[in-house]
C-alpha cells in the first residue's frame, strides 16, 4: 500500500480501470496545474501534462502532492467516507439511494417555474442561496443557442441562473467552471452535477484537499442513470428521425426521450435506441441518486411539473425550510407519490450493480428485500 497516493495511483486504479466518470474534481483540485481535461470525441478524462512526468507519473506526486486523490470521489473506500462526513454515518444496506428524507416540491415564482426542467426547485434554491448571501456563485451547466453541448459555466445572477436551468443530457463537468469563479472572488460556491461531481466536495473535505473543500460549501446533486455522448444529436436524433439540433427547444426523459421541437411538437425516441450513445464514463458509475448531495433533485414520478428532492444533511434542510418560510416552492411527502419513491429505489439499485466487483465491494451493496 503506498502511503501517499497520488496522480501515478489514480491513473492506475481510476482513470484507466474504467471507474474514472470525468467529474474533473481532480483537475481542478491539482495545485500545480499539471491536470489537463479532455472533453472531445466523448472522451471526457483528465490527462496529465507530458512535461512533468509523463502520462502516467507526477513529479509533484513523487515529491508528496496527494491532492489529485484527495479530491477523487471514486477514489479506494469513497462512498463509506464520504457517508460518514456528510451525515454521520455509513448508509444501511437498504438506504439504497443514500441518507435523506423524500419531499416533492415546485418553485412558486411563475418565471422559475416555467424556466426549470421539472419544478424549478434546483433554480430556487440557487436563487434563494445568492438572494440570502449564502453562496456568492454556483458551478451549473450552460449550452449555446442550437448546438445543446453542455458546458460548464458560473451564474451570480437572477438572469444567469435562469439561463442555465433546464437538462442537457450530454455530460458537464460543472467544476470545470470553478476557477472562473475564484477569479471574479467567489468564496462561497455552490456546485449543481449528477452523482458523480455530488460527491467530490465531500471527497474534498473529508480528504482536507485544501481551500476548495472549504469553498464548495453548497451542493444540488441531479438525480442521474447516464449521459449520452454528442454525437446521438447526429447520429440518432437526425439520422433516424430528422430532428436537427438546432430545431430542439426542450428535452426530457421519462421513460423515453421527449423531444420539443420549435413548431410545438412533441416527438419521442425510445430509449433502448439511445443506449448506444452512453457515455463512457456512465458505465460504471453505481450513484444513481446524488447520494452525497446537501439536497438531490430528480423528475421521476406522476407530477410532471415538480421535483423529487431528496434532503440529505442539516445544511439542505435549513434551505429547504427557508424557501417554505419565504413563500418560494410549495411541497408535498413523497409519499404522496409511492409510486416515485419505488421507483428510485429501483433505479438505484439497477446502477449499484454497475459498480465492479474488483473495486471497494461498498457501492455494490444493494439490500435482499424491496421496501
Ligand atoms: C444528465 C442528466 C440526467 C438526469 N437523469 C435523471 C433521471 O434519470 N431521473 C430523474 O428523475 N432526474 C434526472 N435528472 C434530473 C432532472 O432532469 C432535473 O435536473 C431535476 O429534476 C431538477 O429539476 P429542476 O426543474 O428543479 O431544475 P432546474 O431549475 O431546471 O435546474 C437544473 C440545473 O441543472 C443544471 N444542468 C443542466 N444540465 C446539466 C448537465 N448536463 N450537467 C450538469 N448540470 C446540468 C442546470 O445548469 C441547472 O442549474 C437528470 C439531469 C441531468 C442533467
Ligand atoms: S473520477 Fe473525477 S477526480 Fe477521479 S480521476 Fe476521474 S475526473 Fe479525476
Ligand atoms: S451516470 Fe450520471 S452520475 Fe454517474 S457518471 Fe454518468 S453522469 Fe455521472
Amino acid at each position: 500500500m503506498v502511503d501517499k497516493p497520488q496522480w501515478r495511483e489514480l491513473f492506475s486504479e481510476v482513470v484507466t480501470s474504467g471507474q474514472c466518470t470525468g467529474c474533473a474534481a481532480c483537475v481542478v483540485a491539482c495545485p500545480h496545474d499539471v491536470l489537463d481535461y479532455d472533453d472531445q470525441d466523448g472522451h471526457y478524462k483528465p490527462w496529465h501534462l507530458d512535461i512533468d512526468g509523463g502520462r502516467e507519473d507526477c513529479t509533484h506526486g513523487i515529491k508528496g502532492c496527494t491532492m489529485c486523490t484527495r479530491a477523487c470521489p471514486r477514489f479506494r473506500s469513497w462512498e463509506a467516507e464520504i457517508d460518514v462526513h456528510r451525515v454521520g454515518r455509513e448508509r444501511t444496506e437498504d438506504e439504497v439511494y443514500g441518507v435523506g428524507d423524500v419531499v416533492l416540491a415546485r418553485a412558486l415564482d411563475p418565471e422559475v417555474a416555467g424556466t426549470g426542467q421539472d419544478g424549478g426547485v434546483v433554480s430556487a434554491i440557487l436563487l434563494y442561496a445568492l438572494e440570502h448571501d449564502l453562496i456568492d456563485a454556483a458551478l451549473v451547466s450552460a449550452t449555446g443557442e442550437g448546438t445543446w453541448r453542455a458546458e460548464p459555466a458560473v451564474a451570480r445572477t437572477r438572469d444567469e441562473v435562469l439561463a442555465t436551468a433546464g437538462s442537457r443530457y450530454t455530460y458537464s463537468a460543472n467544476l470545470l467552471a470553478y476557477p472562473e469563479a475564484v477569479a471574479a472572488g467567489a468564496e462561497r460556491v455552490a456546485l449543481v452535477g449528477m452523482g458523480c461531481m455530488a460527491s467530490a466536495p465531500g471527497a474534498m473535505q473529508v480528504r482536507k484537499a485544501g481551500k476548495i473543500a472549504r469553498r464548495l460549501s453548497l451542493t444540488i446533486g441531479l438525480l442521474c442513470s447516464k449521459t449520452f455522448d454528442d454525437r446521438i444529436f447526429d447520429e440518432l436524433f437526425e439520422a433516424r428521425y430528422g430532428l436537427v439540433r438546432e430545431d430542439i427547444v426542450k428535452m426530457n426523459i421519462k421513460g423515453v426521450f421527449q423531444i420539443w421541437t420549435r413548431d410545438g411538437a412533441m416527438h419521442e425516441v425510445p430509449l433502448k435506441e439511445a443506449h448506444a450513445f452512453t457515455r463512457e464514463g456512465c458505465q460504471q458509475c453505481p450513484d444513481f441518486a446524488a447520494e452525497h448531495a446537501d439536497i438531490s433533485a430528480g423528475g421521476i414520478g406522476a407530477f410532471g411539473d415538480w421535483t423529487l428532492l431528496i434532503v440529505r444533511t442539516e445544511l439542505g434542510r435549513m434551505l429547504l425550510q427557508g424557501l417554505i418560510d419565504g413563500g418560494r416552492i410549495e411541497v408535498r411527502p413523497g409519499d404522496d407519490d409511492p409510486g416515485a419513491v419505488a421507483l428510485l429505489h429501483k433505479l438505484a439499485q439497477v446502477s449499484r450493480r454497475r459498480w465492479p466487483e474488483s473495486a471497494d465491494p461498498k457501492p455494490r451493496l444493494i439490500p435482499l428485500r424491496r421496501p
